[in-house]
């Protein structure tokens, strides 16, 4: 099945300013997938409307089959999202921050801990669990997002510039690490504007320019092509 299904999506923002001008986007289940770009290309207008943070102009967007404008409870509850800013609340206790993002899923308080420890020890921040968000460092915090999007274990995450302004090492283990849960089934796709990072992680790459998709292909094409 299609993890992601997007048709003729178009964006043009208040100041008539059109950032998505009809793009078609497909990623199966369990694919991990790449939009690559530069800056100003389209990858997180694109983003924010798979997540309903942004309002499209035209087009469809299904996630696992279900259709945003029509069913958008049932297409969050599959969609795991880990924005480019810092959003949670920086005074919050790390664990606090977890749990109370499955909350929102209605997953039970003794469920909600059960996973926000699995995700907290997996990313490395169970030693945190009770510091406030803002004393961690950036890659904590940036870990903490990501250990945010999985409480409710969904089927399809979808991070945008996971790893901007994270440092080398960091940046190896957190790939290791996303390798790691779509080796356990989840999909994932992820925004970059690095060519070596789509290349390093992800079987499918589409590459977004103005607005537009150049090119829609797998990994081991794209390379050859280049
Ligand atoms: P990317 O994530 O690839 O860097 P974005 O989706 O953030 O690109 O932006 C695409 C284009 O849309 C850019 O030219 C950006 O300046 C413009 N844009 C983004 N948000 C807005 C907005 N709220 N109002 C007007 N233009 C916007
Ligand atoms: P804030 O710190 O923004 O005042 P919370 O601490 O309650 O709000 O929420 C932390 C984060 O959880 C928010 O920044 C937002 O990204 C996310 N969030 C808030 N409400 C919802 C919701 N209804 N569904 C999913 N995520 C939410």
């Amino acid at each position: 099945s299609n993890a992601l299904e997007i048709a003729g999506l178009t964006k043009t923002y208040g100041d008539g300013f059109q950032a998505l001008k009809g793009i078609d986007l497909t990623v199966r289940e369990g694919d991990f997938f790449a939009l690559l770009g530069p800056n100003g290309a389209g990858k997180s207008t694109t983003l924010g409307i798979v997540c309903s943070l942004v309002n499209k102009s035209a087009g469809t967007v299904k996630v696992f089959g279900h259709d945003i404008d029509t069913d958008l409870s049932a297409a969050k509850v599959n969609l795991g999202v880990v924005p480019q800013e810092f959003n949670f609340n920086q005074f919050e206790k790390v664990f606090d921050i977890v749990t109370t993002q499955a909350g929102y899923y209605g997953i039970p308080l003794r469920q909600a801990r059960v996973s926000a420890e699995k995700y907290l020890r997996k990313l490395g921040l169970w030693d945190k669990r009770d510091t406030p968000a803002r004393m961690l460092s950036g890659g904590m915090k940036r870990r903490l997002m990501i250990a945010r999007a999985l409480v409710h274990e969904p089927r399809l995450l979808i991070l945008d510039e996971p790893t901007a302004g994270v440092d080398i090492e960091l940046r190896r283990s957190m790939w290791a690490f996303l390798e790691e849960i779509n080796r356990e089934g989840t999909t994932i796709i992820l925004t970059t504007h690095y060519l070596e990072e789509a290349e390093a992680l992800c079987r499918n790459i589409a590459i977004i320019d103005h607005g537009l998709i150049l090119r829609n292909t797998s990994k081991r094409e794209l390379l050859q092509q280049l």
